[in-house]
């Protein structure tokens, strides 16, 4: 019997359980059980029990709130993928403070923007930049402090645990994480998740792909992204498994521990790179049992090339950051490519018109979805969100689905503008505001267009009316001080004008038509 197996996912969705304790109660009913067991292995082959992990969330709790960080408070990680940051992020939950976990490729204007929207009271950094972050944030408005990622003692396993202090501890309700989406106006949105809705959807994914206490997770997806987070991370330790925790994908070392792994979690781009590498073999993926693709298209091409070379259906699955994980293929029942198959448990879907009337199975509508992990706003509460989420709680996800009639889902596309590439979401308007403002440009627009590595390319427009002799290389070299590197766009086209329509809006459908092979060729 698992720990969790009496909870009701689907009454969650109307009858939201008070979950004391929030998220980081149910890891520490895991962490008691698998004490002896390995929870996480360090890049450096280290490795952490589960009940040293807890003693080591333990210490880095206890700094947390000697630094003065309460419930509620933000703490901002702008740190590289380590296993200190996974410390970090369990001591915000078992603390109740809200972990805000930012890209750290992100350039100091980029990350100021984001410290002036959520005022954390602390941003933690790598040791190495923080006088570079203290001055990228000087005039963010907020009393942040900054601190350098928890030291090593921090993170010695052989630590002793500290006896346990009376502090507060979170509900179900309380936020438990901020991750930050880009809205319609181009701005970053923080998505606010509370306890319940992270854990609701982590033991619906536990569900959906039988996690199990023996599975072995190679972790390569990074950690600011709800993928790596909120997935990868918390399916494994609700799960009471082990991590193999990998700074970065990379294909020839995710290969290398396939043989002592069970399960694999990857965006696309992941996969057309496994295939590419010579050691990808039956052989080396024997021990498998579960590979998952998700946060942008699988081409059903690679899915079957997948199949063919070593006998493994990638099951996809299908999520967005505001409602968790919406749909998965089954573990056990017909993986279809091209497919984002079944809702989970917990989770309601439609798609609907442009009236917001359902439509019949086998039309194109868009998704909707009412989820037991769906968000509770934007931080600061701004109007953007009223527009997406009506007032019975469906939030339209902007994507363009088909349900069969057994409710198999099949997206169509996107209604929105979003670019993903390599898994990584970039909205086109943020791109047109950096280009905007540099002296000589006119206007621009921003699309993608197929990309054989990254799924899609991003791609500029550019309207010159500056001096001399426009160069796509120096445009993009300005535009590295601003964005970071996925952002800025790998093809720069100087052109006359932009294709409008009658009402002078700029058809990105007419660019993304017009350039669609460029990368293919
Ligand atoms: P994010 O909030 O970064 O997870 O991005 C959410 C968006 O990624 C969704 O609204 C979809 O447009 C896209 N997405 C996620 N998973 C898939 C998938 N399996 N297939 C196609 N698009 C996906």
């Amino acid at each position: 019997m698992g720990l969790f197996d009496h909870f009701d996912l689907d009454r969650w969705i109307d009858h939201p359980p008070a979950l004391p304790g929030g998220i980081y109660g149910l890891f520490r009913r895991v962490f008691t059980r698998r004490s002896s067991e390995p929870a996480l292995e360090a890049p450096d082959g280290r490795v952490w029990t589960y009940a040293e992990l807890e003693s080591a969330v333990e210490q880095c709790r206890i700094r947390l709130e000697a630094r003065g960080v309460g419930p509620g408070e933000r703490v901002l990680a702008y740190v590289e993928k380590s296993p200190a940051a996974v410390l970090l992020y369990l001591a915000c939950l078992s603390q109740g403070a809200v972990y805000v976990g930012v890209n750290p490729a992100y350039t100091g204007a980029e990350l100021l923007e984001l410290v002036r929207d959520c005022a954390p009271g602390l941003v933690v950094c790598d040791p190495s930049r923080k006088a570079h972050v203290s001055k990228s944030i000087r005039g963010g408005g907020a009393a942040v402090e900054i601190a350098a990622l928890p030291a090593e003692d921090v993170t010695d396993p052989s630590a002793r645990p500290p006896a346990r202090s009376g502090h507060h501890l979170p509900m179900g309700d309380d936020p438990a994480v901020i991750l930050y989406t880009s809205g319609t106006t181009g701005r970053p949105r923080g998505v606010v998740l509370t306890h319940r809705a992270i854990a609701a959807n982590g033991l619906a994914l536990c569900r959906v792909w039988d996690f199990r206490p023996d599975d072995v997770l190679v972790h390569a997806l990074p950690l600011f992204h709800t993928h790596g987070l909120l997935v990868a991370l918390n399916c494994a330790l609700l799960a009471g498994g082990s991590i193999i925790f990998m700074p970065a994908f990379d294909p020839g070392k995710a290969l290398g521990f396939f043989h002592r792994a069970t399960v694999f979690m990857g965006v696309p781009t992941y996969y057309t790179r496994l295939l590419k590498h010579p050691n990808l073999r039956r052989s080396t993926v024997r021990g498998m049992r579960l590979l998952t693709s998700g946060s942008a298209p699988l081409l059903p091409q690679v899915w079957i090339e997948f199949e063919e070379r070593c006998g493994h259906r990638i099951v996809e699955r299908y999520g967005m950051t505001e409602v968790g994980i919406i749909t998965s293929n089954p573990f056990r029942g017909e993986r279809v490519p091209g497919s984002v198959g079944y809702a989970l448990e917990g989770v309601r879907i439609k798609a609907v018109d442009p009236t917001g009337a359902e439509v019949a199975p086998g039309v194109t509508g868009e998704l909707c979805v009412r989820s037991a992990g769906a968000f509770t706003g934007y931080w600061g509460n701004r109007q953007e969100p009223a527009q997406d989420v009506n007032p019975q709680g469906w939030v339209a996800t902007g994507d363009l689905a088909v349900l069969g009639d057994d409710r198999r889902v099949t997206l169509m596309g996107r209604s929105k503008d979003l670019i993903i590439t390599g898994g990584l979401n970039v909205h086109p308007m943020q791109v047109e505001v950096a280009l905007n403002a540099l002296p000589g440009v006119a206007e621009s627009a921003v699309f993608g267009v197929p990309h054989p590595d990254y799924g899609e390319g991003v791609v500029a427009a550019v309207v010159w009316d500056g001096q001399g002799e426009p160069s796509a290389a120096g445009i993009r070299r300005r535009l590295s001080s601003r964005l970071a590197g996925y952002r800025i766009p790998k093809r720069i086209l100087i052109t006359e004008g932009l294709p409008r329509n009658a009402m002078g809006k700029v058809q990105k459908t007419v660019l993304r038509s017009r350039h669609a092979g460029m990368f293919l060729e």
